[in-house]
């Protein structure tokens, strides 16, 4: 079965120190990811970036009360230096909390006959959960590396590790030994 790696908003805005709607904690997951995306090329399978990129006016920031952050084509919108994109990989756009939603993801994983979805980034109980919620309920296969997504809150972060593994029947991993 395909399997691809989403890495999900690994932006400045949220990684950054400088960076808007910065998640403290993906600082410690940084080197995880890094090496998911190496594994993930090694064994020759998709890497494919899910990033957030709003409109300067999107309703996240007045309605849902974020601070403005990934406005597209703006620094902030942009994945971080040290997981740069490689010229194949493919980066999707997307609007809200679900990496699904309204963007062509779906797509670009039946294009490349994917499966199976392994998810690292932040923020655990927002895009990583609700895009891990669509992926299943579409019938791809669930894994999210446990200490390769970071959370905003403890709680939070641990409540989205047991809904995504109980309720979405994901299967939560440990980073994988190089
Ligand atoms: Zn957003």
């Amino acid at each position: 079965m395909s399997r691809a790696l989403l890495v999900i908003d690994m932006l400045n805005d949220f990684v950054d120190e400088k960076g808007s709607l910065r998640v403290p904690d993906t600082a410690a997951i940084l080197p995880r990811v890094a090496q998911e995306v190496v594994d993930a090329r090694a064994r020759g399978e998709s890497v494919v970036y899910v990033c957030d990129a709003h409109r300067p006016d999107d309703p996240e920031f007045s309605r849902m009360g974020w601070p403005p952050h990934a406005v597209r084509g703006t620094w902030g919108a942009r994945v971080v230096d040290a997981l740069a994109p490689g010229p194949s990989d493919p980066v999707v756009e997307k609007t809200t909390y679900s990496g699904f939603h309204g963007s062509d993801l779906d797509r670009v994983l039946r294009e490349r006959e994917v499966r199976m979805v392994r998810l690292v980034g932040c923020v655990t109980n927002i895009c990583v959960l609700y895009t891990a919620a669509d992926a299943a309920m579409r019938g791809y296969g669930v894994e999210v590396v446990r200490d390769a997504v970071a959370g905003l809150d403890p709680e939070d972060h641990a409540f989205a590790l047991r809904q995504m593994e109980r309720v979405l029947g994901a299967r939560l991993v440990d980073r994988e030994a190089p």
